[in-house]
């Protein structure tokens, strides 16, 4: 096996583009923009469309798939920057041959949880409204059978819930635990969000904090000396796209946590 080593600081890949309504610009000026900053590798993490369109309001449309790959595809091979082609995914069981399906055809999938559904559905984004100490564990569920699907390569923001639960409590690390052992027996590394240290800052018992990345999640993590973790800048404009790279390994480095590093065979991209 031939593969091409990359450390966590030289590789980035969660990003987005305008594909997906709330992102912006285009495949090639985020792989012009990467240039000038450390990366050596950047995947592209389009927000995955399902055949009926669901969860439409943030993602492009089912039928653009193939536009958005073609576009990443044509940026391949062209320079210095490996590209790689993939999707952030939001997982359901009823959604598992198509994921794959998907998962096959691209370089990788990195999964993640945006919606918590009131009922199968009532699809709505968790963080568009406060979420109550009874939505937490469906979150955590949630998260973990993505974990255990088989299908992603790293869990992204696993603390997105704190987005819209503004206090850290006895649900919150009792849900935190069961993610951050989940993805331990799973072996899947969790990833530290840069996209949130660019979001709202909140005042809580331990002075003013970003919503996530959380400081209390990873410093939980720390108790989980399994536990591999990776950043990345989740850009969804091309001046992001090493967005937060010091930042959120700081975040690692502080809590003791163990950064992975990346094997890229050809298109095949492995965490270690
Ligand atoms: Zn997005
Ligand atoms: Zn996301």
């Amino acid at each position: 096996m031939n593969s091409q080593r990359y450390t966590d600081r030289e590789i980035n890949l969660h990003t987005h583009s305008f594909y997906c309504g709330h992102g912006h610009g285009h495949i090639a000026e985020y792989v012009q923009a990467a240039a000038s900053t450390s990366l050596k590798a950047l995947g592209f993490s389009e927000h995955c469309p399902f055949p009926d369109d669901r969860y439409r309001s943030t993602r492009m449309a089912y039928a653009d798939r193939q536009r958005y790959e073609a576009d990443v595809a044509s940026c391949q091979g062209a320079g210095d920057l490996k590209v790689l082609l993939g999707y952030e995914c939001d997982y359901h069981r009823c959604y598992h041959q198509y994921l794959a399906e998907t998962g096959e055809r691209v370089d990788y999938l990195i999964g993640a949880v945006h919606y918590l559904n009131r009922s199968e559905e009532a699809d709505d984004p968790h963080f568009s409204r406060p979420l109550e100490k009874r939505d937490l564990p469906r979150y955590a569920d949630r998260y973990c059978q993505m974990l255990q699907s088989g299908l992603f390569l790293f869990g992204a923001h696993p603390d997105l819930f704190t987005y819209n639960y503004r206090r850290w409590d006895e649900e919150t690390e009792a849900i935190s635990r069961a993610i951050l052992a989940c993805a331990v027996s799973e072996g899947i590394a969790l990833e530290i969000n840069g996209y949130g240290l660019q979001k709202k800052v909140m005042q809580t018992e331990d002075g003013f904090t970003h919503t996530y990345p959380h400081p209390r999640f990873w410093a939980l993590a720390a108790e989980y000396p399994d536990l591999l973790v990776v950043t990345s800048s989740d850009a969804h404009k091309p001046g992001d796209v090493a967005y937060g790279i010091e930042e959120t390994a700081a975040i690692a480095h502080e809590n003791g946590l163990r950064l992975a590093a990346y094997f890229v065979d050809g298109r095949s991209v492995t965490i270690g």
